[in-house]
């Protein structure tokens, strides 16, 4: 067994200073037991825990990582940025550049606006989305995530009702009768929805791709689908790609299925570790947003300096890069294909869903292809697996419910320690 008695004792002063020791829920590991483990550095495919254990890391920061850790290019921009000073409170050269850079790499982003993480993407696409068409309704999808803003934190209606009700305490009926329902890869959900609220409906928001139910591929003809239906009812359709953008491909999941949306929200790997986020799309749409028009949206630090330095680089990198998508993806599949054959030997009818270099093992022989469908994995199962291959350096999302990222520092070398880890896990389940 590896100790990790320092993390213990880290995580037992945290909790008397911390709600629940962590400044982010998933990270307490409460889905899966045991004490989460808590980090001192980080170095290409590896992270090290304060115990000084050694892991591959197959969360990569929920994907910001994608080049692997502590890369030189995204430290040095860093170090030059911050030698300039670290904030102004005023416009600098950097955020133009990173706007251009961004509106080059995404074609249907022709303006964008700065934020400093992801959930604050998401809170003012949907604000401007209102404020655009002048209407209230929002439609998301079951086990879509989009950060922790209020008219996210919605779970689905029951029975008759249309409407959903609210999923954390604080969050408000008024607020809850204005985010509608509807599951992931149900096109007839949606034409009903709108059905029932004629011209009510600002927005649909979904992640193109999960990752935040486990890793779940939109269907054939889905995005096309919503594409439609918004563009039939004046609705703007916002992808979330706080997760899967500069991931499935350069632009995306936009690119990878080749859809258009109206906005888009952008996190993680936009500001290469540090905390960024950003929201764009069409020009009519973004020019209402203050001082440009009468939205408002607002951020003290958003364009920081040291944050811009380090997200330029990291697009650079990938942009100057385009056969590393290429390499992560084979990779991926190299690690499911692994997987998928040490399953099938034992007989064991997992499913894993894989998309580009995201991927999940649910423990579930149903396909899953939403919310409903992933709920019926064995959580205690994964649970189990989760620490098997803990304890054999390997480190997983904490929950069966995250997808897995992998970056391009992981090599043939370390896919295979990954593969007789999991070889070894699967045994002990
Ligand atoms: C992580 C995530 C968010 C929230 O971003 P934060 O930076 O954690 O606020 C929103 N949407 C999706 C799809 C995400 O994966």
């Amino acid at each position: 067994m590896k100790d990790f008695s320092k993390s213990k004792a880290l995580f037992e002063r945290a909790k008397q200073i911390i709600p629940g020791g962590v400044n982010s829920p998933v990270r307490a590991f409460r889905a899966v037991g045991g004490n989460p483990l808590f980090m001192k550095r980080a170095k290409g495919p590896y992270l090290y825990d304060e115990d000084g254990n050694e892991f591959v890391d197959l969360i990569n920061s929920w994907g910001p990582m994608i080049l692997g850790h502590a890369h030189p290019a995204v430290e040095e921009a860093v170090k030059e940025a911050l030698a300039t000073s670290p904030s102004f409170g005023a416009p600098t050269a950097r955020e133009v550049e990173m706007a251009a850079l961004i509106c080059s790499i995404i074609p249907s982003v022709e303006k964008v606006r700065m934020v400093n993480s992801g959930t604050e993407a998401t809170m003012s696409a949907v604000r401007v989305a209102r404020g655009f068409t002048g209407r209230d309704k929002i439609i998301k999808m079951e086990g879509c995530y989009h950060g922790h803003g209020d008219s996210f934190l919605i779970a689905a209606g029951s029975g008759a009702m249309t409407f959903g009700t609210p999923d954390s305490p604080g969050v408000t009926k008024g607020t809850a009768k204005d985010t509608l329902i509807a599951p992931f890869n149900d096109l007839n959900a949606i034409a009903r929805l709108i059905d029932e609220n004629p011209k009510e409906i600002a927005a649909i928001i979904l992640e193109p791709v999960v990752g935040n139910m486990g890793c779940v591929a939109p269907q054939p003809g889905y995005l096309q689908g919503l594409r439609k239906l918004c563009d039939t009812h004046n609705i703007i359709l916002i992808f979330d790609e706080v997760m899967t953008g500069f991931r499935l491909a350069l632009a995306g999941a936009q690119e990878l299925y080749n859809v258009k949306p109206d906005l888009t929200t952008l996190g993680k790997i936009i500001g290469g570790g540090l905390p960024v986020g950003a929201y764009g799309g069409r020009k009519d749409i973004m020019d209402a947003v203050s001082p440009a028009g009468p939205i408002y949206q607002a951020g003290t630090l958003s364009g920081n300096p040291l944050a811009m330095a380090a997200g330029y680089a990291m697009l650079t990198q990938l942009r100057d890069n385009p056969s590393l998508y290429h390499q992560i993806n084979t990779t991926t599949t190299a690690i499911v294909g692994g997987i998928r054959k040490q399953l099938f030997s034992k007989g064991l009818g997992y499913t894993i869903n894989q998309v580009g270099s995201m991927f999940t093992l649910f423990f579930t022989d149903e396909t899953v292809i939403n919310f409903d469908t992933a709920k019926t994995s064995d959580t205690a199962r994964f649970a189990k697996y989760f620490q098997s291959m803990l304890q054999r350096g390997i480190y997983m999302a904490p929950s069966q419910y995250e997808a897995m990222f992998v970056s391009a520092a992981i090599d043939d070398l370390v896919v295979s320690r990954v593969l007789q880890a999991s070889e070894e896990a699967l045994k002990e389940l």
